[in-house]
């Protein structure tokens, strides 16, 4: 089904690339800049059975991304500068903003030399467990238990569910049916499942975010780059919506405050765990202003537009995602054409 999905987008993608379409949208969709939203960033591997793959670009992917914008005369600015030319309108040019999420190594490794090359300013919002070497990262997780397994046994509503996980294909099915399930559990059930699944199946879940993840240490040197702005992304990536109001502010303004005392800067920017509608509404959207932050950005598809002034904490953003990873689709995106479509040309989505 996930497949199915990834060729439909594919095919929408490349009719808009074939058609030029893009080219007579753009006018009305291309609005006044955008904000790409990566996670990983490192050369691709040919394991059979990747099921985040969508969350990771390669270096080449992102330098052909940057070529492309500078040929456009398109700004590629930092979250700050795009804030300031929002609030004084200030939209002489467009603009590009580059954000990556949760703070993996690979950041630095892979794509801080990339944009060096281009000398082009960058945010990663970091979850301040996962710097602490504590966090859970359950999606992760999941992936190593079924890669390891030939069938994996669930509980799944009070029904015990055997999932067939002998070929990459059955393997990828079991992931997408337990992820989508999982998506919709409270917090604690997605923990207390995931430790008894990563001790029945061999996985050692605590090292996850020490392996992938920058540590303080890291960060800190990471964040002396001039490029480089930290953003805040809650203590323990949890889906905000899920928490009652009081947890949710302490995740925003916690991480926020332990952030800036670990790297001592400020921080002023934000990103929602998961970020689309399940994970991030107008309560949310309150949440993050309450907290003290200038921007926040969701996973919900879109260019930014003017009207984004008056819904700086529901910022929509770009995704440069793994399975389209196709030079052609880049004027695509750019042009807000794709993203329009994917709203169903509606222009602002803050609600
Ligand atoms: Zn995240």
């Amino acid at each position: 089904m996930k497949q199915f999905r990834n060729n439909v987008i594919r095919a929408g993608l490349e009719a808009l690339y074939v058609t030029r379409a893009h080219y007579l949208l753009r006018p009305i969709f291309a609005g006044v800049g955008g904000i790409f939203m990566l996670h990983h960033v490192r050369p691709s591997r040919d394991a059979g059975f990747q099921p985040n793959h969508h969350l990771e670009i390669t270096p080449e992917f992102l330098h052909a991304t940057l070529t492309h914008l500078r040929a456009c005369g398109i700004d590629i600015i930092s979250m700050e500068e795009m804030h300031r030319r929002l609030v004084e309108r200030d939209f002489g040019r467009r603009f590009a903003c580059f954000t990556f999420d949760d703070g993996y190594r690979d950041n630095r490794d892979f794509a801080l030399p990339v944009m060096r090359e281009f000398d082009a300013p960058f945010t990663v919002y970091v979850a301040s467990d996962f710097a602490q070497g504590t966090g859970r990262l359950w999606w992760v997780a999941l992936q190593k238990v079924i890669a390891r397994a030939d069938s994996i046994e669930v509980d799944i509503g009070g029904t015990a569910v055997r999932l067939d996980a002998s070929t990459d294909e059955a393997r990828q099915s079991a992931f997408d049916r337990l992820h989508d399930w999982m998506r919709t559990l409270p917090e604690q059930a997605i923990r207390d499942l995931m430790t008894a699944l990563c001790l029945r199946y061999g996985v050692d879940e605590n090292a996850i975010a020490g392996e992938l993840c920058m540590s303080w240490d890291e960060l800190r040197l990471f964040a002396d780059d001039p490029l480089v702005t930290i953003g805040a992304h809650t203590i323990s990536h949890c889906n905000l919506a899920r928490q009652v109001e009081d947890a949710a502010l302490d995740e925003l303004a916690t991480s926020r405050a332990r952030i800036e005392a670990e790297l001592q800067r400020p921080v002023t920017h934000f990103a929602y765990p998961y970020g689309d509608r399940m994970a991030a509404g107008p309560r949310e959207f309150a949440l993050a202003r309450a907290a003290g932050f200038k921007t926040a950005v969701t996973t919900r598809p879109g260019m930014i537009f003017p009207g984004c002034a008056d819904h700086l904490t529901a910022l929509p953003r770009v995704s440069l995602n793994g399975n389209y990873q196709d030079q052609r689709i880049l004027p695509v995106l750019t042009s807000g054409a794709a993203t329009a479509m994917w709203n169903g040309f509606r222009r602002i989505d803050a609600a």
